[in-house]
């Protein structure tokens, strides 16, 4: 029943909103810039950042990890909290130095989940953040959850609001087949209906999922 609900949202969000061509970025090292980036802030800040970092020619792991932060930060400040940010950067890079040689390469090597707590054991990347690189970076089939899911998930009562975190990536990963391209265009997807149907306060008429039932009482946020 709950997998029947998830492909048919899926269905329905993709025959109206079609591919969403996540996640941007040319290089494996970029979407994880990326992913540590757009933290808190919206992605035309991110680019405006990433692009001051391919303009000075910065954009390689041993370039950054060599660089100095304060030059970092400076680089960086489009993205808002640029001092944080920097400090987060340089703590990924350091990790992938101090343990991998500073090559992505050697990372493939590892088991999903054993990568995902490295991850989430490094100073300021959270669950969403190492999701986000271990799906778009290295194609791990892991469902990546934020906001929007959490908002959709509830209002269409496929889980409790306050739901936390793992709950709502068991809720997708374990009821979807195993799949990084499902998992990829899916939760492109939500953050498209969120941004522009489901939003704190909701907009159904004409959202792709309006015909589906739903219960705006059942509120997360
Ligand atoms: S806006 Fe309404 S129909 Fe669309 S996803 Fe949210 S609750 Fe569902």
């Amino acid at each position: 029943m709950v997998s029947q609900t998830l492909n048919e949202i899926y269905q329905l969000l993709f025959e109206r909103l079609g591919p969403q061509h996540w996640w941007p970025g040319d290089t494996q090292f970029e979407i994880i810039i990326g992913a540590i980036l757009t933290q808190n802030t919206n992605w035309t800040n991110v680019e405006k950042a990433i692009a001051n970092l391919k303009a000075a020619d910065w954009l390689s792991p041993d370039k950054l990890y060599h660089l100095e932060i304060t030059r970092l930060a400076e680089l960086i400040r489009p993205a808002g909290y640029f001092n944080i940010k920097a400090k987060r950067l340089k703590s990924f890079l350091g990790w992938l130095f101090e343990n991998y040689d500073g090559r992505l390469s050697n990372l493939e090597s590892l088991d999903t989940f054993r990568l995902r707590d490295e991850l989430l054991a490094i100073k300021g990347v959270g669950r969403e953040t190492a999701d986000s690189i271990l799906l778009y970076a290295f194609d791990r089939p892991i469902f990546v959850v934020d906001a929007y899911t959490a908002r959709v998930a509830v209002r269409h009562s496929l889980i409790e609001p306050g739901a936390d975190y793992e709950q709502l990536r068991e809720l997708f990963q374990l009821n979807l087949p195993e799949d990084v391209q499902l998992f990829n265009e899916y939760h492109a997807l939500l953050v498209k209906v969120g941004k522009e149907f489901c939003r704190p306060k909701a907009r159904c008429p004409g959202c792709p999922l309006e015909k589906l039932p739903h219960n705006l009482d059942a509120e997360y946020f």
